[in-house]
């Protein structure tokens, strides 16, 4: 009886961290603002990257009953592979974080600045299925500016990584802060999740809107402000 019992609290504790995964991924639970990286992270090349996961990628696919033979399969496992290294996933390396630079803000423009409808691409690290939606991004210059499309690509290194939608919308804003040397900045993103719309519950009309408004944003008119405009 000793031994069943035994067995039977494993088999529970079993059940219980499958069901957990379950409730961690469906309910996008996510407890730090830092990507979660290992300190290794960058010990091997991008090519040995690219060698590894294509192996496993193949793997995955035969598992899956394909037959990796045929043409238009054969080289899928390679592609995927480098699309994961060098294209949707390549913002986990920082060397990858575009360059910015600053400059100084001489005609005095001290009002809002807003660059709105960005297009974003990101992964569900849950689920590594799409996230697609708009991010906007607000700033009132301390004094110095940045260049138009660096808000574009700031918002499209920070995507592409496996991502949970609050951290990406935390991780742009403080970049911002920190770049702009200023508090007063402003992020919505309103994205569709593929793990929400085409699996799971199935819902394809619901988005997520998610929104970090610090410094003057805080103030009730300078939001609304800012929310008629990106409207
Ligand atoms: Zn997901």
């Amino acid at each position: 009886m000793k031994k069943n019992g035994m067995v039977f609290t494993i088999l529970e504790n079993m059940v219980a961290v499958d069901e957990l995964d379950e409730l961690i991924g469906d309910q996008h639970i996510s407890n730090s603002y830092e990507t979660p990286l290992r300190k290794d992270a960058f010990d091997i090349s991008n090519e040995e990257k690219i060698r590894i996961i294509s192996k496993h990628f193949r793997e995955i696919m035969n598992t899956l009953g394909m037959d990796l033979a045929d043409d238009s399969l054969n080289g899928t496992p390679g592609r995927v592979a480098k699309m994961f290294v060098k294209e949707i996933f390549s913002g986990i390396d920082p060397k990858n974080r575009p360059a910015i630079a600053l400059f100084e803000n001489k005609y005095r423009y001290n009002q809002m600045l807003v660059e709105k409808n960005i297009t974003l691409y990101s992964n569900c690290e849950h689920h590594f299925v799409p996230i697609v939606g708009k991010a906007h991004v607000a700033y009132i210059s301390s004094g110095k500016v940045i260049g138009l499309s660096k808000l574009n690509r700031l918002v499209q290194y920070y995507s592409q990584r496996p991502q949970v939608q609050e951290r990406l919308t935390m991780q742009i804003a403080n970049e911002l802060k920190s770049i702009l040397q200023t508090e007063d900045v402003a992020v919505v993103i309103d994205a569709v999740h593929l793990c929400v719309s085409s699996r799971g519950i199935k819902d394809a009309n619901s988005s997520t809107v998610t929104a970090h408004y610090s410094g003057k944003f805080n103030r009730e008119e300078t939001r609304n402000e800012f929310l008629v405009l990106v409207k």
